[in-house]
């Protein structure tokens, strides 16, 4: 993508409300811009980014056997009254009502839509275990929307849901989510502590949470802090249920607290076993050996929207954004500082098409400005490695790489670029 074409609207400053590092970072370099409170449009450049998150989640998910789908935003009011959640849920429910006097809702989320698709075709153990996701806009009308796409009204949900014969099962199933978005989170660049907690009023009986510790998270976990260092990956379910790390509510509930330490933290992922909750108000049951029996269910919800601005919150300076590798907008950053010069042009035009038929991501700033605004905008938009065609090019026929983490600079001869560029894309931790 040549800079020149793309639509970056940068600003100079955020409005005066915006609070936090990740929000104002996000409207400055142009990824997202609100439309109404709590209420965004994503932006090219922030869209980038999104899209490279859902491609992960829909890889790791398909490799796991999951089946993708797509269940609407607008659910009737009737499936929620067979569950009692219609008048639970409360205000944060955004309700509507259609020409025709019916009452409808913009989803917070899909369990019982999903235990309705479940009952009407699933109806032998033969067809179990069976899980299911989409990724979705949900809509949550939020006390307090702040922290721009952190914490939303509307958002990018990925919600999965599994049916299993019995509760043993059902853990099998839940222990296989809980290793997935360990591994999917670290496949992101976004270190995650599980945490145990609470299972709320989606009620059931084993639920964790996914953080990421920054001080300015919204969240409050306790742990041990040996599990800092812990891989979880490998853990199996004893170890999971052992676990010590608490969400804030749950730790009200423990006893010894002595080893316990605080942290603040964003909450991404959110995984339930919630059993037959929803199957048994919607007298689902499937003939098995033994006659009926109530399908087990759980719930596996991912903040898509939530994680551009969580990586942000985590790795950012004074000048902008750094992107961990896996959800930088583009690979490489190519800075042309002679727009003028007919050689040096030539050459960055020749770089760009050779590295873009390798699939590689890249941006050419190619516009006609000052070296100044162009390195500005690269640093605020953070790609992980910057080549900079400058003053050297043409006295030494050398070009920069610098990596935007830590500036490490290093010159290279004009004639092998490439390679020495490709290499370090694929080094470029
Ligand atoms: P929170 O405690 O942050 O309000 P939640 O527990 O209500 O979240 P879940 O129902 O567990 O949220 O939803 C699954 C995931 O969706 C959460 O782990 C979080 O990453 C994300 N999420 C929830 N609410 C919002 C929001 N208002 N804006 C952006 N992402 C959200
Ligand atoms: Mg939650």
């Amino acid at each position: 993508m040549k800079f020149s074409n793309f639509f970056i609207p940068t600003l100079k400053e955020s409005p005066s409300d915006v609070k936090m590092r990740s929000h104002d970072l996000m409207i400055r370099s142009g990824m997202i811009r609100q439309e109404t409170s709590g209420i965004y449009s994503w932006m090219p450049l922030g869209y980038r980014v999104l899209k490279k998150i859902i491609d992960k989640v829909e890889e790791l998910h398909d490799e796991n056997g999951i089946n993708q789908m797509l269940m609407p935003t607008i659910q009737s009011s009737d499936i929620w009254r067979i569950s009692n959640r219609y008048d639970t849920y409360g205000k944060e429910m955004l309700r509507i009502i259609d020409r025709n006097d019916k009452d409808l809702l913009y989803g917070p989320t899909n369990e019982e839509m999903i235990t309705a698709i479940g009952k009407q075709y699933i109806k032998s153990y033969k067809n179990l275990p069976r899980k299911f996701y989409h990724i979705q806009t949900k809509f949550r009308d939020e006390i307090r929307p702040r922290f721009g796409v952190m914490r939303a009204r509307e958002f990018i949900m990925k919600d999965a849901y599994s049916f299993d014969i019995d509760s043993e099962n059902g853990e099998k199933t839940y222990c296989e989510f809980f290793k997935l978005y360990l591994k999917l989170f670290n496949q992101l660049g976004i270190p995650v502590i599980p945490v145990r907690a609470p299972s709320g009023e989606i009620g059931g009986n084993l639920s964790h949470e996914f953080h990421l510790i920054v001080s300015s998270g919204e969240s409050e976990i306790f742990l041990d802090t040996k599990l800092l260092d812990q891989n979880f990956e490998n853990f199996e379910l004893n170890q999971i249920l052992n676990l010590d790390s608490y969400t804030d509510d749950y730790y009200k509930e423990i006893e010894n607290k002595n080893y316990f330490e605080k942290f603040r933290s964003i909450e991404l992922g959110h995984i339930f076993l919630f059993g037959t909750k929803y199957s048994s108000s919607f007298n689902f049951n499937v003939d098995s050996e033994n006659g009926k029996v109530v399908p087990y269910m759980g719930s596996y919800g991912i903040g898509i929207s939530r994680i551009p601005a969580a990586a942000i919150e985590l790795s950012n300076d004074k000048n902008g954004i750094i992107w961990p590798k896996a959800l930088s907008p583009f690979s490489v950053h190519l800075i042309n500082l002679n727009i003028d010069d007919s050689e040096c042009s030539e050459f960055c035009e020749k770089l760009y098409t050779e590295i873009n038929e390798r699939n590689i991501d890249i941006i050419y700033d190619d516009r006609n400005e000052r070296p100044g605004k162009k390195f500005s905008d690269a640093d605020l938009i953070g790609i992980p490695l910057q080549i900079i065609c400058g003053n050297s090019f043409k006295k030494n026929r050398e070009i920069s790489i610098l990596k935007r983490a830590n500036k490490d600079t290093i010159n290279i001869e004009v004639e092998n670029a490439l390679d020495k560029i490709i290499k370090m894309i694929g080094c470029n931790e």
